[in-house]
C-alpha cells in the first residue's frame, strides 16, 4: 500500500493515500483521543465519513480544508452522537446529503447499506454490514488504499464496548466477518473511528476475538464462583480495570450475559 501515515504526535491526520482523519476535540475515556473524521478522496470530489459531534469549529476546520472540493454525500459508521451529532450542520455547511443505516439519521432519499459501492472520481467504498457494537455499525472497505474504515466496531486502543443498541452474538459475527474479508482482501490498514490507524488487520482482528473469547470465560468462571449480578461480575472481571470504567464494564458485562443465557437483549 502506498502512504500511510501513523503521526507521531496522535490520530489527526493519520491515514491512508486517499484517506485523511481530521480528529474531532471530544477526547474522553469512551472516545479516546476524540472521533476521527475521515475525508475520503483527493479529486475535486470526496466523501466524508463521520462529521462528528456538533462541535461548531471541528466542522468548520472539517470544511475549510475541503478548500473548494465537493462533498457528495457524509456517510455514518452508526448513530452514536460522538459519530452523527454534528452530521446535519455539517450537511448544511457543505450542502450534501448523509446516508446512514438507521433511516433517522438520514438526509435525502438514500439508506445505505452491506453491499452498496459508492464511488467518488476513480475511488470506491464499500459498505460491509458490521452490527453489533451498535444494531446499525457498519465498515467501509476502500480497495485502492487496502483499508478498512472500522467505525467502532474496532478501536485504535483498547477495545469496543458493545452499546445498549449493540448485541454480542452480532458482534463476534461481525469480527470474524471481517477478519475473512480482510484476509481475502489482503487488507494493510484499519482506519477506526477511534485512535491511531491500525497497520496489521489481521493481527488485530485475532486479538479482538481472543479477548472477546478471554472475557466469556471469566464470565463464565465469575459465575461458578457465585457472582449473580453484573455488578458482582464486574468486580471480578475488571477488578484491574480503573473503576471510573465499570459503568462501560457493566454494560459489556449485560452484553455477555445476555450471550451466554441465549437471551434477545431489549
Ligand atoms: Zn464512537
Amino acid at each position: 500500500m502506498s502512504g500511510l501515515r501513523i503521526p507521531l504526535e496522535g490520530p489527526d491526520g493519520a491515514g491512508t493515500e486517499h484517506a485523511l482523519n481530521l480528529l474531532a476535540p471530544n477526547p474522553s475515556e469512551m472516545t479516546l483521543d476524540g472521533t476521527n473524521t475521515w475525508v475520503i478522496g483527493l479529486g475535486e470530489e470526496v466523501l466524508v465519513v463521520d462529521p462528528g459531534p456538533d462541535d461548531e469549529e471541528h466542522l468548520a476546520r472539517v470544511a475549510g480544508h475541503l478548500e473548494g472540493r465537493r462533498v457528495t454525500t457524509i456517510l455514518l459508521t452508526h448513530r452514536h452522537h460522538d459519530h452523527s451529532g454534528g452530521a446535519a450542520r455539517f450537511a448544511g455547511l457543505v450542502g450534501a446529503p448523509v446516508r446512514a443505516l438507521d433511516p433517522t439519521h438520514r438526509l435525502g432519499e438514500e439508506g445505505l447499506g452491506d453491499g452498496d459501492v459508492l464511488t467518488v472520481g476513480d475511488l470506491e467504498l464499500h459498505v460491509v454490514g458490521t452490527p453489533g457494537h451498535s444494531f446499525d455499525s457498519l465498515c467501509f472497505w476502500l480497495p485502492r488504499d487496502r483499508a478498512i474504515l472500522t467505525g467502532d466496531t474496532v478501536l485504535g486502543r483498547g477495545t469496543t464496548v458493545i452499546a445498549s443498541d449493540g448485541d454480542l452474538a452480532d458482534y463476534l459475527r461481525s469480527l470474524d466477518l471481517l477478519r475473512a474479508r480482510a484476509e481475502q482482501v489482503g487488507a494493510e490498514a484499519l482506519l477506526p473511528g477511534h485512535g491511531p490507524v491500525l497497520p496489521d488487520p489481521i493481527g488485530t482482528l485475532d486479538g479482538y476475538i481472543a479477548h472477546r473469547r478471554r472475557r466469556l470465560d471469566q464470565i463464565r468462571q465469575a459465575r461458578e464462583r457465585g457472582a449473580t449480578t453484573p455488578r458482582e461480575i464486574v468486580e471480578i472481571v475488571y477488578a484491574e480495570v480503573d473503576r471510573s470504567l465499570w459503568f462501560a464494564a457493566e454494560m459489556s458485562v449485560r452484553a455477555q450475559l445476555a450471550y451466554l443465557d441465549g437471551r434477545v437483549r431489549p
